[in-house]
């Protein structure tokens, strides 16, 4: 039997990694959280994250996929992809601040890629050093899966732009020191449906030989944003369902950029801030394979030991049999898909159209498997405070963000048909 709830894993350089990462999820960040008082409704704050950001990059995990120079492992997707599950499996509350994820190096994504010397050395390298946090800007309130049509601009002037919008849902702003902001060049066309095709929000074709820069289409721009800039204000954002204060609009009126702060050429600004979007998909899927893996976990745990008439236990039950046959079931085919993606895209394979796959199965398949297990948990799921009832939630975003599965759907559909 390949299925394993907690995989033994054959990779030699990995496996030490994964066992030393589950040690320190499972005790001292598990004592770290117990001694604060950290549960799923606090309110975080920096001065709770900024000590596990440095203790994480002390283990040598926090930034652990970048290059060597950088203080990484060089890892593969795939090696990225088993810590991202584990960190997701072990149910800890501040699990995002280890690899990276909130603020940090993954957050900070393709930056890298396109930076100065100077964006370098005073945007991503104080971010491995866990000294700086990020956040990405890009969504507006009428801007969410069609971004093209958002309506901050960035206006040249002198030496620098002019920034004027507003940002919202923005993740990790509360605890960032600078935003990865995405504007329209304010020269350009307004009429989104001359715009270029983004493919990412939109599912549709990202192929390099887009348009982005010809006159008659919107430009955009990204720019690396101090948030205490003048001009910026941070504001508290909305609180998703999963309850988490992590959220932060972002206002900016007439406020300033140095021209060395634009990442990258202007006009490359969407393509550059959604980065390696098959590979940021991909991702994007382990997370949510450790959150299932926890919930089949706890539910079996839980039907093990829940009694009905008879004293016999829940699992004793072939209708909750099959329930959990289905749960595991859905968890098998959803890891088993984004592992083969990952493999493939570690041989240099195109697994574009997988990536899609993946994450609308993932994302599907999570919901499935969190409604069932509230079920199975009857009214403790539905119990505030109870980690099944937090999952649900967290999973039932999963379905939206980093891509609807619509939106997944129409890449799918627009590549079997090219
Ligand atoms: C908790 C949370 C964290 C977030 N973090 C960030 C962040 O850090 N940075 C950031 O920039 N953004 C962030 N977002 C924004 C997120 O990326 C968007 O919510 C997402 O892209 C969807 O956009 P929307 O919510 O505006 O939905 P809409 O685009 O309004 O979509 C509404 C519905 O219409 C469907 N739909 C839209 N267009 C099509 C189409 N062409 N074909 C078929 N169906 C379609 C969608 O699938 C969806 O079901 C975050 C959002 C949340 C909730």
């Amino acid at each position: 039997m390949t299925f394993s709830l907690r995989p033994t894993c054959t990779d030699p350089h990995l496996a030490p990694l994964v066992d030393r990462l589950r040690d320190y999820l499972d005790g001292e960040l598990a004592a770290y959280e117990h001694d604060r008082g950290i549960t799923r409704a606090s309110r975080l704050t920096r001065a709770d994250l900024q000590p596990v950001w440095q203790r994480s990059r002390e283990l040598g995990f926090y930034g652990i996929h970048l290059p060597k120079k950088y203080g990484g492992q060089d890892l593969t997707h795939t090696q990225l992809a088993a810590l991202k599950e584990e960190v997701g499996a072990s149910g800890r509350v501040l699990g995002h601040s280890v690899l990276g994820d909130m603020g940090g190096p993954l957050r900070a994504g393709d930056i890298l890629r396109y930076a100065t010397e100077y964006q370098l050395k005073t945007y991503f390298l104080p971010v491995v050093r866990a000294e700086r946090a990020c956040c990405f800007s890009l969504t507006e309130t009428d801007a969410g899966s069609d971004v093209r049509s958002m309506r901050t601009t960035a206006q040249r002037d002198g030496d620098g732009y002019v920034l004027n919008g507003h940002k919202v849902f923005s993740s990790a702003g509360p605890f960032a020191d600078f935003a990865l902001v995405v504007a329209r060049m304010a020269d350009t066309n307004t009429d989104i449906n001359t715009g270029i095709n983004t493919g990412i929000n939109t599912g549709t074709s990202t192929g390099s030989g887009t348009a982005e820069g010809e006159s008659d289409k919107p430009r955009f721009s990204a720019f690396l944003l101090d948030l205490d800039t003048p001009g910026c204000r941070v504001l508290d954002g909305a609180t998703p369902m999963s309850g988490e204060h992590i959220e932060s609009d972002i206002v900016l009126e007439n406020c300033r950029v140095p021209a060395e702060n634009l990442l990258g050429e202007e006009g490359q600004g969407l393509r550059i801030a959604l980065g390696r979007v098959t590979v940021n998909r991909l991702l994007h899927c382990p997370t949510a394979l450790g959150a299932m893996r926890r919930a089949l976990d706890l539910t079996l745990d839980r039907t093990r030991h829940r009694t009905v008439a008879g004293g016999r236990p829940l699992l004793a039950l072939q209708a909750i049999q099959h329930k959990v046959a289905d749960m595991a079931t859905d968890f098998y085919a959803a890891r088993s898909m984004t592992y083969a993606a990952l493999a493939a895209l570690d041989r240099g394979e195109d697994v574009r159209t997988e990536a899609f796959m993946c994450k609308l199965f993932v994302a599907e398949s999570a919901f499935r498997l969190l409604d069932e297990a509230v079920q199975l948990h009857g009214k403790e799921g539905l119990t505030q405070g109870n980690e099944i009832e937090y999952l649900f939630r967290k999973m039932r975003m999963f379905r939206i963000l980093t891509g609807t599965s619509e939106i997944q759907r129409n890449g799918i559909a627009r590549d079997l048909a090219s």
